[in-house]
């Protein structure tokens, strides 16, 4: 197998099947457990002192804003500008940041380019530090759109929703907290997060491990050393384990291996890991840029990576670099817009396997072992899993202490008290660290941590127990006056905030508009809801040929592309489209398929 190179397309079809194949299991997402029992604590927030306490908070507000990451701060600061004053974010987290408030891992930084990635920059008159924001960057970027849009007045912070419910008589929500509150709200903005529960594998044993162990999402530098800019100096006699080679692992792993006496890699499925490339913002950069640039900005980016045409490429990086190698230099010289379907499928597959063949090629310049080397490629195609860009995780391999434990698709075997079985062989560790992702595939009340009861008591997780049913991924019918951000039935895009802002910018023009038309109640009606559930079903189908050919994970419900799978996803024609349906919807100012009611 050693320099496996498989130039033919049929070949890389046939061995990208195989590929898959072997990694197909039966339980699908139940092959995760919930973080519970011994390892409750890894969903705890280490970075605030335990015991916080406060009175209980009773009182009413316009609105309130579930979630204190990057959508809760977008939602405040859009209803801000709409003239939306009488808010409160609710968040549980010690401060605002979520993603990147939990996240401090050594390494942890953002690949997707830091002038379209970090929100509202002309508004906070901020300019990223370096191409590629490293998480504290992010975290404090958080924290000046707080500021900035006034978001900590009236914020209750350390404070976990523990269900909300409808009161029909006085047209009003009451949010239930963990500190015993009974907050009322006009209006409710749910921001919960799409990645917020880290997830373990069920492997077994998994809770019999008797050395240190922790979730990447909750980094123990009491053990490790260091912090998130690397440096861990107290694990220099330690043998540590991590599972999982995702985007977490990737920049993980090369500030473990730095510190460990022995560091096991165990892999399941390779990553797609191409050039990362940082470098500071040059002094020339903000100077050359005119009012409006960062919407345009991060438009030129959503329409490349969305696979459309675009005369210039502003971010020009690896994410637009592989689409226009996929989608342009493929069609050398044709007219784009003038090809059939099959012609655009047949240039993009070819493109494809253009790409990822210099993915592979890349490890084997880098990595100086040849088992290890074909053990790191990946055999899918690119956007079949979420792509990683590093320039340090490859030359890890090369470091004596560094073992690449793979196991050809199958998974951790078992885990012992003394270590990880792969293939009937035990690797003995004084720490696992689990860099196992989060949930996806569950139910979207089971990520929140709580349900909502709508109007005539029905919850949300009983009206969507066989799929998501919304309008514009937005509102649903039987739960008035809320609004739902990042969730299904949505609107997908690489630069996940762009997403986030758009339908801000859309819940808070809502907002404003039963405001200004004095209205009480907002909710969508059946027959709109089930148009949109149609149209979300119809559209997932063009993708489902794709999904159904790529390596189990979140992107296709670990292989399973069924029909329920297909209702819980976003809109299938792409977040171009999405964005243009909400801003025509806007503009035509009809607020269609909503019933607008008054008390
Ligand atoms: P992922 O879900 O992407 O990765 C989880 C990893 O755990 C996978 O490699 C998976 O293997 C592995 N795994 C799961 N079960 C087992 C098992 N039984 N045995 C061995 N391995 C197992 O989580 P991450 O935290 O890495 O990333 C989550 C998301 O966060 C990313 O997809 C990305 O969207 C985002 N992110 C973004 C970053 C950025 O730069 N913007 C940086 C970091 C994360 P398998 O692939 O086979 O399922």
């Amino acid at each position: 197998m050693s320099g496996q190179k498989l130039t033919s397309s049929e070949a890389l079809r046939e061995k990208y099947r195989m590929e898959r194949d072997k990694r197909l299991r039966k339980d699908a997402n139940d092959q995760y457990v919930e973080i519970a029992g011994k390892y409750s604590d890894m969903d705890e927030d280490p970075y605030v002192d335990p015991g916080f306490s406060r009175a209980p908070l009773t009182d009413e507000t316009d609105v309130i804003v579930i979630g204190g990451g990057f959508g809760g701060l977008i939602a405040g600061a859009r209803l801000r500008d709409a003239g939306i004053d009488s808010l409160r974010i609710v968040e549980r987290a010690g401060d605002f940041g979520g993603t990147w408030y939990w996240n401090r891992y050594p390494g942890a930084a953002c690949d997707i380019e830091s002038y379209i990635y970090l929100p509202l920059l002309e508004e906070t008159g901020y300019m990223p530090k370096e191409k590629y924001s490293r998480g504290p960057e992010i975290f404090e970027h958080a924290q000046r759109i707080a500021t900035h849009y006034d978001l900590y007045k009236n914020a209750a912070l350390q404070t976990q929703v523990t269900g909300m419910a409808w009161d029909e008589a006085a047209s009003r929500w009451i949010i239930k907290t963990n500190h015993d509150d009974e907050m009322r709200a006009k209006f409710v903005i749910m921001s919960n997060g799409p990645l917020n529960r880290p997830k373990l594998p069920g492997i077994p044993g998994v809770e019999s491990f008797g050395g240190h162990t922790f979730h990447t999402s909750r980094w123990d530098y009491d053990y490790t050393g260091g912090d998130v800019t690397g440096g861990l100096n107290k694990i220099s006699d330690k043998r540590i384990g991590i599972i999982g080679t995702g985007a977490t692992a990737i920049q993980a792993v090369p500030h473990l291996a730095e510190g460990a006496k022995e560091l096991f890699v165990f892999q399941r499925t390779p990553s797609s890991v191409d050039v990362r490339n940082n470098h500071p913002t040059g002094p020339d950069f903000a100077a050359s840029l005119e009012p409006g640039w960062h919407k345009h900005r991060m438009e030129n980016f959503n329409t490349l990576v969305s696979g459309g045409y675009e005369k210039e490429d502003l971010v020009h990086d690896g994410w637009t670099k592989s689409i226009r190698e996929i989608v342009f230099a493929a069609a050398s010289g044709k007219d784009i817009t003038k090809i059939s379907p099959a012609e655009f499928m047949a240039l993009s597959e070819q493109a494809d396997d253009h790409k990822m063949n210099s993915v592979r090629a890349r490890i084997e310049e880098i990595v100086g072992d040849s088992d290890t080397a074909e053990a790191l490629k990946p055999w899918y195609k690119q956007f079949c899993k979420r792509p990683c860009f590093h320039d340090d995780y490859l030359p890890t391999f090369n470091k004596e202490n560094v073992h690449l434990v793979d196991t050809d698709g199958q998974g951790v075997e078992a885990i012992t008290p003394t270590g990880v079985v792969v293939a009937g062989k035990e690797y003995e560790l004084d720490c696992l660290v689990f860099a196992t992702g989060f949930e996806v595939g569950t139910s979207y009340t089971r990520r929140a941590g709580y349900d909502v009861e709508g109007r005539d008591g029905q919850t949300l997780s009983s009206a969507w127990e066989e799929g998501t049913r919304s309008l514009h991924g937005m509102f649903a019918h039987g739960f008035p006056n809320l609004v739902m951000l990042g969730g299904a039935q949505g609107g997908f895009t690489a630069n996940y905030p762009h997403n986030l802002d758009e339908q801000a910018v859309h819940a808070a023009y809502v907002l404003a508009e039963s405001k200004a038309r004095s209205v009480d109640m907002i909710e969508p009606t059946k027959e709109a809801e089930q148009a949109w559930v149609d149209e979300i079903i119809a559209k997932a189908m063009m993708r489902d040929a794709f999904l159904a050919e790529c390596t189990p994970g979140y992107y296709n419900n670990e292989g399973n592309v069924e029909a329920r799978s297909r209702q819980n996803t976003t809109y299938g024609a792409g977040s171009v489209a999405y964005f243009k349906i909400l801003a025509k919807w806007r503009d035509a100012g009809a607020l269609e398929g909503l019933a607008l009611t008054n008390a």
